[in-house]
């Protein structure tokens, strides 16, 4: 198929929807540039490599998608086809150019990998550009789009490979994305390639009653318009072909005969409002008869993809059959084109795609399940990543919540998976189910139309192992195996707690004294306060940590004067030199045969009890703590003196320490951080929290006070299960 359109027909297109100068000219400016570096290059059919460029940006102009991706668009092939670098691009245009055309290109070099890993690999790094920029997934689709139509030029065996890819990858992708014509061409194409001989029987079946189809439909069309101009309602009305791949599927797939397949005879009203779907709905049921259980109310319960529309099938006097779809004129655009449509560039003073972006990641949850996946580098990264395709390619039962919002979920799920997708607290603490009224086993499968109720109890946190062999989604089987996890951690957490009340019995004995008297004594004193303690399991979990020592504690409760804590938080502060040995109690920090030095923790590293120190002398300051691998002292072995943590300290002491957190940004995400460590007791310092609206990820630095490298992890850990986290540092500074 030889290209006839030129820049200008691109152009003209833009100009229907841009009317900003600038940005009008920076397209010229790209395609000029473009022009530039493809001149003298050649497709495989012949024509001028520019051509396929046109044709793309044509595309992209057609989905009136913004000037900034019609330029990456036209710039897409630079990189890969001309050698231009990311820097030339950068300058020449911008960084956001120059990281568009970028991805496309590394997308792009991934259809060169070998059969075997080919599918897995590819999907998933097309899905973390998508992930990152819808854009990049526009500019690919129309690449392929042309090169789907351009693929007679290609030997035979990379016509099949290129058309499987299409049909399993991209095709897939424009359907979730839901931009109908695309995805309607990209299919056909593809099994014109792969099964020729059925596709040309399709296209001759379809030819063959052509003229007596269009009769029947033409006939029905006409008494729809009489029936409905009898109201009030703004109305347009038009038959409808169906693509060769979907009476393919119905055939071959569905077994069905080619005379079955209703919708072959389709008719599809658009109207203005929603309320006038359903009264035209009404009228036509009254004029004509309706086949039970085909009618379809995708208005009130929209396609994942975020299609609307009503679908009914009526059976006509001549016993002539006919799908009818009724939608408004902004559902049809949405139909057609999909996110497409919401991704539609429109001209603003302020034009902000992070925005919109976040808008179109709300309507499509599944981004964020993604990214976090796709970020982990794991063995198993591979089964998530396949699990994960079903679950977006399969996803085709859609139940209910008792309020009636809509959750879809892959074929064979159970109300275990429904809990997780509702939330991730209401799938710990499930113990039943009722389905449509019905109390049902926690494995039964769920099917279309369910009305799904799941019953909590406040006394159940954990979810069982066993459901993890009849659980069906990803995320479902990972917040439980996080949530074991966790349990098997309090598990001990309880144990630490009897153990540590274990030693302070028999500590207290030797020194015959009654626990109860102990706890009294605890009490009235303000013991608890002191150290920050919620309650007396706190104190007991401490002392089977060894993170107070048990002697000072005792000491202190017997022996000492009610007014004297204040005294004693002095005496925590100072520095103490006993025989030769530097005891520097308020680090906690052991200086071997040095004297009267003063200490300091190094800011750079922020060492804390458990991790390898080493002091480091600095001329006038004494002795700064740093973390043995810490880079700032790594090849200053001269000044090195030996330093160690005092296995004993005499109080418990909390260090300050800073943490980055990586999470891809969500609402109330620093809300339920604050509250996660509220809830775990945690001294929060300071908090810096940032957005990189590039790639939706959130910031946040957290100055927190820990007792040592075991606290910290287990700070980490309580971080890491707060939903969207993905990362957790403790960081260094150089
Ligand atoms: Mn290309």
């Amino acid at each position: 198929m030889n290209s006839t359109k030129t820049f200008d027909d691109v152009f003209k297109l833009v100009c229907e929807y841009v009317t900003n100068e600038e940005r009008l000219d920076f397209i010229k400016r790209a395609y000029k540039f473009a022009e530039f570096q493809h001149s003298g290059q050649y497709r495989k059919s012949g024509e001028p490599y520019i051509n396929h460029i046109i044709e793309v940006a044509y595309t992209l102009a057609e989905l009136q998608t913004s000037p900034t991706t019609i330029a990456s668009g036209i710039l897409h092939d630079v990189i890969e086809d001309c050698g231009v670098s990311f820097e030339t691009l950068e300058k020449e245009f911008s960084k956001e150019i120059a990281t568009l055309v970028e991805a496309v290109t590394k997308i792009g070099r991934l259809s060169h990998i070998s059969e075997e890993e080919f599918q897995a690999e590819n999907h998933r790094k097309i899905f973390i550009a998508m992930a990152k920029d819808i854009r990049v997934i526009l500019i690919k689709l129309a690449d392929r789009l042309h090169n789907m139509r351009t693929l007679d030029a290609q030997p035979i065996e990379k016509q099949k490979r290129i058309s499987k890819e299409t049909l399993d990858v991209y095709a897939p992708i424009a359907h979730r994305l839901g931009i109908n014509t695309i995805k309607s061409e990209l299919e056909d194409l593809s099994l014109y390639y792969l099964d020729r001989p059925k596709y040309e029987l399709i296209s001759i079946l379809l030819s063959r009653n052509e003229t007596e189809r269009n009769a029947t439909i033409n006939m029905m069309v006409k008494k729809i318009e009489k029936l409905l101009s009898q109201y009030e309602i703004p109305f347009s009305i038009s038959g409808r072909a169906k693509s060769i791949y979907s009476i393919y599927k119905k055939i071959y797939v569905k077994n069905r005969h080619f005379e079955e397949i209703y919708d072959l005879q389709a008719i599809r009203i658009i109207t203005k409002t929603e309320v006038q779907c359903y009264e035209i709905l009404g009228h036509i049921h009254n004029a004509f008869r309706p086949i039970p259980g085909r009618f379809k109310d995708y208005i009130a319960m929209p396609k994942p993809n975020m299609y609307q529309s009503l679908h009914t099938t009526i059976i006509a006097d001549e016993g002539n059959v006919f799908e009818i779809q009724i939608r408004t004129d902004q559902m049809d655009e949405i139909a057609e084109r999909g996110i497409a449509a919401h991704w539609r560039y429109k001209e603003k003073k302020e034009y902000n795609p992070a925005y919109e972006q976040k808008e179109i990641e709300e309507k499509l949850h599944w981004f964020r399940d993604l990214i976090s996946i796709t970020k982990s580098n794991s063995e198993d990264a591979k089964e998530y990543m396949e699990a994960l395709t079903k679950d977006i390619f399969e996803a085709n039962v859609y139940v209910f919540t008792p309020k009636g919002r809509v959750i879809d979920l892959p074929n064979g799920s159970t109300p275990i998976d429904f809990a997780y997708k509702i939330h991730t607290q209401v799938g710990n603490s499930a113990i039943g189910a009722t389905v449509n009224g019905v109390l049902v086993p926690l494995n039964t499968v769920l099917k279309t139309g369910d009305v799904v109720n799941i019953k909590t109890s406040k006394n159940n946190v954990w979810p069982s192992e066993g459901w993890l062999e009849f659980v069906k989604t990803t995320s479902a089987k990972n917040h439980i195996r996080k949530a074991l996890i966790r349990k098997n951690t309090e598990v001990k957490k309880d144990e630490l707690i009897a153990s540590g009340r274990n030693t302070l019995v028999e500590a207290l004995s030797e020194s015959k004294i009654e626990i109860k008297e102990f706890i009294k004594k605890v009490n009235d004193q303000k013991i608890l306060e002191f150290y920050s303690f919620d309650s007396i399991d706190d104190l007991y979990l401490a002392i089977a940590n060894r993170k107070i020592s048990l002697q000072a504690l005792i000491d202190k409760v017997i022996s000492v004067k009610k007014s004297s804590i204040y005294a004693q938080i002095d005496d925590f502060n100072t520095t103490k030199t006993v025989s030769g040995i530097q005891v520097n109690s308020k680090n906690g920090i052991v200086v071997k045969g040095i004297d009267n030095i003063s200490i300091t923790i190094a800011q750079c590293c922020q060492p804390i009890p458990g991790d390898d120190i080493i002091g480091y002398i600095s001329k006038g300051l004494g002795v700064k703590i740093h973390r043995k691998d810490c880079p700032n002292v790594k090849n200053e072995t001269k000044r090195y003196i030996e330093v160690e943590w005092d296995t004993n300290p005499p109080l418990l002491h909390q260090h300050q320490i800073e943490i980055l957190i990586k999470s891809s940004d969500r609402p109330n995400l620093l809300v339920d951080i604050m509250n996660t460590l509220a809830q775990n007791k945690i001294t929060v310092k300071t908090v810096t929290a940032k957005t990189n609206q590039t790639n939706l990820t959130a910031y946040i630095t957290l100055n927190i006070l820990v007792s040592d490298t075991k606290h910290l992890s287990d700070i980490i850990n309580v971080i890491d299960n707060v939903t969207g986290v993905y990362e957790v540092t403790r960081t260094t500074k150089n």
